[in-house]
């Protein structure tokens, strides 16, 4: 577990010019309970503005609501990870629909495929994603989606649900183009993370971040997973978190090729109009 920071080292104190949405903050995790204040207030000094948590559980879920409910520009999704997708159940359905009444949740997720690691069947990640599709189709929710080594079934289950749903995102899209344009032909959104700045797996990323139209592009963090590995600075703890937003939008940006207020006001506006939030103040 991360030692609280009280402040982030001078270099890494990014300020992005354009308002940011972080749309994958996993805030719940047990690393930022000590210190929730001030990575929020980090965050805000960055410019990084609204943060959607992610909920990848039932419990998660509903501290994710509590923590959207207890703080300004906290909103929150709620679903269940295809890591825990042997859990689903009618009953826990019944729970997840519940959450879905509620104000500040503003998508069904994380829920998808993740043959990578299997920690669910692939039956039981498959039975648990198309109950999640179903309550998405009821409740008229974007999906926050997952996926890890799974894209063609991905694919073969989105093309037969997409005209029942209304918007999904690829959240931290790591897969090759033939997967992005596939993706992109549904007419999904894709969410882009800071594996864009990893010189092992990640560059693959740079050629292709300019085909996906600003409209459907967003940035997260995955906090606390996933910091980038190209910072200026070490971090202690090698927690990752929203403050750090900024530097991953100027790293898309720089392969994108335009500046980095550009891009972050238009994926900003990609955010507000796909989670339906209210215009940022
Ligand atoms: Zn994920």
């Amino acid at each position: 577990m991360a030692a609280p920071l009280d402040s982030l080292p001078e270099a890494l104190r990014f300020h992005s010019p354009a308002a940011l949405v972080d749309i994958g903050a996993n805030l719940t995790h047990e690393s930022f309970a000590a210190d929730m204040e001030a990575v929020l207030d980090r965050a805000r000094a960055a410019n990084v503005t609204t943060f959607i948590v992610t909920g990848t559980d039932l419990d998660h879920a509903r501290q994710a609501v509590a923590l959207a409910d207890a703080h300004p520009g906290l909103y929150a999704t709620a679903g269940v990870h295809p890591h825990d997708a042997s859990q689903w159940s009618s009953s826990l359905a019944t729970e997840m629909a519940a959450l879905y009444q509620h104000d500040k949740v503003v998508a069904v997720g994380e829920c998808g495929l993740d043959f990578n690691r299997n920690y669910a069947t692939p039956t039981e990640q498959e039975r648990a994603f198309e109950a999640q599709l179903t309550l998405a189709a009821e409740h008229g929710l974007p999906l926050f989606l997952h996926e890890r080594d799974a894209s063609k079934r991905m694919r073969e289950i989105l093309a037969s649900w997409r005209d029942s749903l209304s918007d999904a995102v690829i959240h931290c899209f790591t897969a090759d183009k033939t997967a992005l344009y596939a993706y992109l032909d549904l007419d999904l959104h894709i969410g882009l993370t800071g594996w864009i700045c990893d010189e092992r797996r990640g560059h693959h990323l740079r050629e292709l971040v300019s085909s996906i139209a600003l409209d459907r592009l967003m940035i997260e963090t995955d906090c606390p997973y996933l910091l980038p590995r190209n910072l200026p600075a070490k971090l202690k703890g090698r927690r990752h978190e929203p403050a750090l937003l900024p530097w991953i939008n100027a790293e898309i940006a720089r392969w994108y090729g335009i500046d980095a207020d550009e891009l972050g006001r238009a994926t900003t506006a990609t955010a507000q109009r796909f989670f339906r939030l209210p215009a940022a103040s």
